[in-house]
C-alpha cells in the first residue's frame, strides 16, 4: 500500500533560542517518522500592513489553512507602528485558550514528585485588553474586560478537556470577593456550563488561597481554569513546581479548532546561538500537536524517549544541572526511540 499523505502543518521557528530548538524537533520528528511536511514561516523583518505586524499575512494563512502548527518563542521589536507578534497571532488566529499541562517528570527530582495539573487561560481579554490611560496627573486607568461571550467559551473547553482526557475536577480560580462584576461574571459563566457537566467536580477558588495551596499540595489540583492574568501568573508558578521553564508545553485553541501549540518560555536572549537551550518544551509542544492531530502512537514514542532520556540522566542540558548541548540531548532522545 502506498504511504499515507503527509500532514500540513506550519512551523514558526520564532527568534533568540527559537531556530536551535526547532531544529531540534524536526530531527526527533524525522527520527520518529512522524508524517507531518512543516510548512515553514519566518517573522519578516518589515512590518506587513495586513497584519500591522512582523507576521506577514502568508504566514497567518498557512495557520488557517493546515489547522494546526507550532510555534518557537518571538521576541517583539521594539518601536511604533506595529503590534506584538504574540497579541497578532492570538487577535488573528482567535486563540482563546491556552492550555498548559504540568507534570513531574520521573526521574527529575524537584520539591515535588507527583504534580499532574493542567491550566488553561483565557488567552483574549481580562486585564489584556491594552486599555490603558491617565485620567489626570498622577492616576492612571487600566481597563479589565471581561465578558459572557469569551468566559463561557474558555470554560466550555475547560470542561470539555476534562471529560475528553479522563479529568475529575475543574477549579475555577478568581478573585470574586473583590472583582465583583468582572470575576463574578467570569465565576456565573464557569457555573453554568459546571451545571452541564454533572460527572465532573466543580470548585471555586480564590487566587491568593490557590497560590498558597498550589506549593502546599499541588496534587489538590486537576484542571484550572482562569482570566487571562491569572492564568499567565499561576502558569509560571506551576512551571516552577516542575524544574522550569525549559519543560513546559502549551497549546493555544482557536477558533475553528485551531490548535498552535508553543513552549511557555520566550527567546532566552542570554543563551541563544550557544547550543545550550534545553529543547524539551517545545518537543513536548510537538508532543501536544500530535495529540490534537490524533497521531498518538507517535506522540506516546516520543513523549517517552524524551522522558526517559531525562530520567536516565546521562544527557541533561544546563538548566537541569547537565552539560549536555542541545544537539547532544536531541540525539539522545533519537537514540530512545
Ligand atoms: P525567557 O523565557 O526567554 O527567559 C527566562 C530565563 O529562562 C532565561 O534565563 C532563559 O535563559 C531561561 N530559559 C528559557 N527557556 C529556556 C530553555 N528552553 N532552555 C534553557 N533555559 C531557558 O524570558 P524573558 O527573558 O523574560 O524574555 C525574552 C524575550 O522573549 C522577550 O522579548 C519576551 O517578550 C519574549 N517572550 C516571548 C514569549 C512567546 O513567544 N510566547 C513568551 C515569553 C517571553
Amino acid at each position: 500500500a502506498s504511504a499515507p499523505r503527509p500532514i500540513r502543518a506550519t512551523l514558526f521557528p520564532g527568534d533568540g533560542i527559537g531556530p536551535e530548538i526547532a531544529e531540534s524537533v524536526k530531527q526527533v520528528f524525522n527520527a520518529a517518522e512522524v508524517p507531518i511536511e512543516w510548512e515553514e514561516h519566518f517573522v519578516g523583518n518589515k512590518v506587513d500592513p495586513r497584519t500591522e505586524s512582523f507576521l506577514t499575512w502568508e504566514s497567518l494563512e498557512s495557520v488557517r489553512r493546515n489547522g494546526v502548527g507550532l510555534k518557537g518563542p518571538m521576541a517583539t521589536p521594539i518601536g511604533k507602528g506595529h503590534r506584538s507578534l504574540n497579541l497578532t497571532l492570538r487577535k488573528e488566529l482567535g486563540l482563546y485558550a491556552n492550555v498548559r499541562p504540568c507534570y513531574s517528570l520521573p526521574g527529575y527530582k524537584t520539591r515535588y514528585d507527583d504534580v499532574n495539573l493542567v491550566t488553561i487561560r483565557e488567552n483574549t481579554e481580562g486585564e489584556y485588553s491594552g486599555l490603558e490611560h491617565q485620567v489626570v496627573r498622577g492616576v492612571v486607568e487600566s481597563v479589565k474586560i471581561i465578558t459572557r461571550q469569551a468566559s463561557s467559551r474558555v470554560a466550555e473547553y475547560a470542561f470539555h478537556y476534562a471529560k475528553t482526557n479522563g479529568r475529575q475536577r475543574v477549579s475555577v480560580v478568581h478573585k470574586a470577593n473583590i472583582m465583583r462584576k468582572t470575576d463574578g461574571l467570569f465565576l456565573k459563566c464557569c457555573r453554568e456550563v459546571a451545571k452541564k457537566y454533572p460527572d465532573i467536580t466543580y470548585e471555586e477558588v480564590v487566587i491568593d488561597n490557590c497560590c498558597m495551596m498550589l506549593v502546599k499540595n499541588p496534587t489538590l489540583f486537576d484542571v484550572l481554569v482562569m482570566p487571562n492574568l491569572y492564568g499567565d501568573i499561576i502558569s509560571d508558578l506551576c512551571a516552577g513546581l516542575i524544574g522550569g521553564l525549559g519543560l513546559t508545553p502549551s497549546c493555544n485553541i482557536g477558533e475553528g479548532g485551531i490548535a498552535l501549540a508553543e513552549a511557555v518560555h520566550g527567546s532566552a536572549p542570554d543563551i541563544a546561538g550557544k547550543n545550550l537551550a534545553n529543547p524539551t518544551a517545545l518537543l513536548l509542544s510537538g508532543v501536544a500537536m500530535l495529540r490534537h492531530l490524533k497521531l498518538t502512537d507517535k506522540a506516546d514514542r516520543i513523549h517517552d524517549a524524551i522522558l526517559n532520556t531525562i530520567a536516565e540522566g546521562k544527557h541533561r542540558t544546563v538548566d537541569l544541572g547537565g552539560t549536555s548541548t542541545t544537539t547532544d540531548f536531541t540525539k539522545a532522545v533519537c537514540d530512545h526511540l
